[in-house]
């Protein structure tokens, strides 16, 4: 056997903790006799499988297999299966905040009486024709909660044609968490809305700077108490706190994370994004983290989360197989918006739409455009090779594939090499581990 290519070894305070990207395990390894075999495969050597532990053998692989075809095979064929039908639902494009870097457009467009009704059919002609194994649905927008009644209405509805034909569901939102009521969040709960993406950008100032509402009063308090309601209950549910940062939100994080760490428990997690200028209206006069430095600062920024006893899932997710691949490229991954397009990308700006348009929801179904969702998720192999992935050592976690829009409008790869630091990444994520065993 050989040494996997894609095992890495990194030492954190005199241990060596070895770790795979393709398979996703990852071990403390102390024993001298693993550590020696270990040693001499990463010289090159290769050894009879007899001769090695059965944690040795996690990180090796048989000499007749190319892992790379392994890697890119088994992403694809995990994708292409359309028992599994995933969509990110944009039912407004309202929104009450006015957050400095929002790039969405905010118009008025009411939800139309029958968008709801026509989706839930298309789901049911999809189950006919493709007998559907998985659904899941993420409410995005706008704020989806503006539109609550609407989507408690449907759920209902999808919940049993769902149970009745034995497809399992899974739901999610993105809300800005300011009409999250305790009640409205107990009841989207209970129907299985259980997973929660909520902005906040850290301690009162700094967010009520970034996230003011529309008649210009801060959002911090509302949100925290909303917060607050549901981490006093013993419901169900996991809310991943979503810090967008700039210069000011990473000076007081630490004060924010031991704000969370004193007040939440680990029903929330927390995840950081840089801010950039996404092509919002403010972007000439934001001043934004130098994009060069991002990596530096990410990195300090999930350690001070393990410091503080949080668990920052998604900059450990990034590090996991398919971790940096964007939803984009998944086939059967639909982002529907009021206009019923069905688009891959959740840049939504009609620039795009040459591109990014694969299909439309009509008269109860999704009509797909099969070459326009080929040219939009097949990777471009040939530049593939130019860049170089083929012998990267992060390419279980990439695959060549993160920004799908980049590659289908400039035939461009965007290398997520500079932008994210693996081993500082599993060292926090042991780190973290570790502290819940005291
Ligand atoms: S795009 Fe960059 S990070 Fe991704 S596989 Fe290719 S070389 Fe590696
Ligand atoms: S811009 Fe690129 S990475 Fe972002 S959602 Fe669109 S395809 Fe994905």
């Amino acid at each position: 056997m050989k040494l996997s290519r894609y095992t890495q070894i990194v030492e954190y305070e005199g241990k060596i903790l070895v770790f795979n990207l393709l398979n996703d395990k990852r071990a403390v390894c102390i024993d001298p006799t693993d550590l020696k075999m270990i040693e001499r495969l990463r010289q090159g050597e290769s050894i009879d499988p007899a001769k090695l532990s059965k944690g040795v053998q996690t990180f090796c692989v048989d000499e007749n297999i190319d892992e790379r075809k392994v890697c890119l095979g088994l992403l694809q064929s995990a994708y292409w299966d359309k028992r599994q039908l995933n969509f990110i639902v944009l039912p407004t494009m309202d929104c009450m905040f006015r957050c400095k870097y929002c790039y969405e457009n905010k118009d008025h467009e009411a939800i139309d009486e029958n968008f709801m009704d026509d989706f839930a059919e298309a789901i049911r002609t999809y189950h006919l024709r493709n007998r559907l194994k998985n659904l899941s649905i993420e409410w995005y927008g706008g704020e989806p909660l503006m539109v609550y009644e609407k989507i408690v209405d449907f759920t209902k509805n999808l919940n049993h044609f769902c149970e009745t034909e034995n497809i399992e569901h899974t739901y999610s939102m993105t809300t800005n968490g300011y009409l999250l009521s305790f009640d409205k969040a107990k009841t989207l709960i209970e129907m299985g809305i259980r997973k929660f993406q909520i902005t906040v950008d850290g301690v009162k100032e700094t967010h009520d700077k970034l996230r003011p509402h529309k008649n210009g009063n801060g959002t911090w308090n509302t949100i925290i108490e909303n917060l607050l309601a549901l981490k006093n209950s013993t419901l169900d549910f996991h809310v991943m706190i979503r810090v967008n940062y700039d210069t000011e939100v990473v000076e007081r994080i630490s004060e924010f994370y031991k704000f969370v760490k004193d007040n939440f428990d680990d029903r929330f997690t927390v995840f950081h994004h840089v801010i950039s200028k996404w092509g919002g209206a403010n972007d000439e006069e934001m001043e934004v983290i130098d994009p060069s430095t991002s990596q530096y600062v990410d990195t300090l920024l999930v350690e001070e989360a393990v410091d503080h006893g949080l668990k920052p899932d998604m900059n450990f997710y990034f590090t996991k197989f398919g971790g940096r691949v964007c939803y984009a490229n998944r086939p059967y991954f639909y982002i529907l918006s009021l206009d019923r397009k069905l688009r891959k990308c959740t840049f939504t700006d009609e620039k795009y739409d040459a591109f990014n348009v694969v299909g439309y929801l009509r008269a109860g179904e999704f009509e797909i455009d099969e070459k326009k969702l080929l040219n939009f998720v097949m990777p471009d192999y040939e530049k593939m090779n130019e860049k170089g992935c083929y012998d990267c050592q992060i390419l279980p976690i990439c695959h060549g594939l993160s920004c799908a829009l980049r590659r289908a409008k400039n035939q461009v790869i965007d290398c997520v090499e500079e932008k994210i630091n693996v081993k500082d990444n599993i060292i926090q994520e042991y780190k973290y581990y570790l502290s819940l065993k005291k």
